[in-house]
């Protein structure tokens, strides 16, 4: 199996903060500044991905 880059994937549902791209268009969603800064991630509202990645 080959070890690509060190990418940090996460899929629907997890609960993250931060910004984080869509793994196939690389729309790009931020968890909000309230509510503890938590986001509950989507599937992508432009192509229905399930996975994004974290933005540093
Ligand atoms: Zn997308």
């Amino acid at each position: 199996m080959p070890q690509t880059e060190n990418i940090e994937l996460h899929t629907v549902g997890d609960e993250v903060s931060g910004s984080f791209r869509c793994a196939d268009c690389d729309l790009l969603v931020k968890s909000p500044a309230e509510a503890d800064g938590v986001l509950v991630l989507p599937p992508c509202p432009l192509c229905a991905c399930e996975e994004w990645r974290r933005v540093a």
